[in-house]
């Protein structure tokens, strides 16, 4: 790998790889870690009724959620379509703004567990739920609850014992 560009303060050199100029610390990072997910920005949820959708998304494998600088993200694991077996961009010259503004001075590869709160499975964020709301229940709770409640209802109308007919 040799280094064929100067580069902005901060940023890896550029070398060619594949006929591509890319940073090197990008050559090296394998699969490439930026161009395997995307995240979109959510509402953060402020009623307890919101950490029902939330939990919903996250029992689906490759789907989680986290916190950075105090907005929340849904992240789905998915590899970019357009990601070349070589590891490069393979519409690197068209590809979308969001990629090409997203440098490798401060990236996924450096610290993975950099987010102030990650929720990765469901029983972590039911776990966080309950901590913000103590009487978070989940729809299964309250629906079992209430099948509960009319079994209990039915079984005493059962053994409830009738009354004599007047004059017996
Ligand atoms: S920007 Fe970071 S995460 Fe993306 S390919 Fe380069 S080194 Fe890997
Ligand atoms: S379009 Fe290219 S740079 Fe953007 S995520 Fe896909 S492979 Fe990565």
């Amino acid at each position: 790998m040799t280094e064929v560009r100067p580069t902005p303060p901060g940023l890896p050199p550029l070398v060619l790889v594949d006929g591509l100029h890319i940073h090197s610390k990008c050559a090296t990072c394998l699969p490439a870690k930026c161009c395997t997910y995307i995240a979109v920005q959510i509402d953060g949820p402020r009623r307890m009724e919101d950490f029902e959708d939330y939990l919903w998304f996250v029992a689906h494998e490759g789907v989680s959620l986290y916190v950075d600088g105090g907005r929340w993200y849904l992240q789905f694991e998915t590899r970019c379509r357009k990601l070349g077996r070589n590891n490069l961009c393979s519409i690197y010259d068209n590809r979308p703004k969001v990629c090409v503004a997203y440098t490798p001075d401060n990236c996924d590869r450096d610290d993975p567990a950099r987010y102030a709160r990650e929720f990765r499975t469901y029983e972590e964020l039911l776990a966080y739920a309950r901590k913000r709301f103590p009487n978070f229940t989940t729809g299964g709770q309250r629906a079992a609850a209430r099948r509960h409640k009319v079994a209990t209802v039915r079984a005493r109308r059962v053994v409830r014992p009738r009354r004599a007919p007047a004059g017996a």
